[in-house]
């Protein structure tokens, strides 16, 4: 079993980003499984130094430890980063361009996609590629708390204008090579899962349909933290405006656990949620 922290570095870590982090971490330690730490920073526009060490920072914090992934933000950069990958995600677009799956898509944002039917040149410039998507497609997979779960999906972007693979083709392919068994993300990734499922199966070695998914509730934003301290949208680390003592009471209480007082990580990893399904 592994599982994967796979935060963006385009923002502080805030508590969505924890309370995931303990999911997969929990999830993964619960079951004597591994943990990956992967920095998805392919698609990280905002990317700063400054985000790339805040992971570091709260993750040691919080007393959450890895067995694949960067020692820290130089390892990660010299190591770990999305544009070391780059060789993987090309493989994937072009096998998917092999396949016949994809057309190239010259809309702009707020436009009605229509490319689909035109068939223009994918290698002109400005041109995003988009997987081609029978109408009504819908994608089953099964999630660990909602059971068989049904996803309709329609054309999407697997490379962008700029040239980089979207954050469907990478996430899917670091998830693959890197061999991750269990993924933990908020509900409002379920189309993601559905589009990385429906690309991996068109491609010749697929392996995504292997995961275990779950899928869990929207998280609450700072302010579902009660806490004397008002903490307004954080422009620094969260380490700076809350107590680990908190954060871990609230996600206690997110998840629905009775407890007294203080919880601990050793507390939270005997929780029966993690052991279910799997
Ligand atoms: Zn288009």
């Amino acid at each position: 079993m592994l599982t994967r922290l796979a935060p963006t570095p385009s923002g502080y870590i805030h508590t969505g980003n924890i309370y995931n982090f303990l999911l997969n971490w929990l999830w993964a330690r619960s079951n004597n499984g591994k943990v990956m730490l992967r920095i998805d920073d392919g698609d990280a526009t905002r990317k700063r130094k400054e985000y790339v060490e805040d992971i570091f920072y709260v993750l040691d914090w919080l007393g959450l430890d890895w067995d694949i992934g960067p020692s820290g933000p130089g390892d990660f950069e010299a190591n770990w980063s999305q544009l070391k990958r780059t060789d993987l995600y090309k493989d994937i677009l072009d096998e998917l361009v092999k396949k016949n799956c994809v057309f190239a898509c010259t809309c702009s944002r707020n436009q009605a996609c229509q490319c689909a039917e035109k068939k223009a040149n994918l290698h002109q410039t400005n041109t995003a590629w988009k997987m081609k998507v029978i109408e009504n497609s819908s994608i089953h997979f099964r999630d660990k708390i909602m059971g068989n779960t049904a996803i309709d999906i329609l054309p999407f972007v697997i490379k962008r204008k700029d040239g980089f693979a979207s954050y469907q083709v990478c996430s899917l392919a670091d998830d693959r090579h890197f061999g991750i068994t269990h993924i933990c993300r908020g509900n409002d990734l379920k189309e993601s899962t559905a589009m990385q499922l429906y690309i991996d199966q068109q491609t010749a070695l697929p392996s995504f349909y292997q995961c275990q998914f779950w899928h869990h509730l929207l998280i609450p934003g700072t302010n579902g933290i009660k806490l004397s301290k008002s903490a307004g949208v954080s422009a620094e680390s969260i380490i700076k405006t809350y107590s680990k003592a908190d954060i871990f009471s609230s996600f206690a209480s997110w998840m629905g656990w009775q407890h007294a007082g203080e919880i601990t990580l050793q507390e939270m990893v005997q929780a029966p949620v993690f052991n279910m399904g799997k």
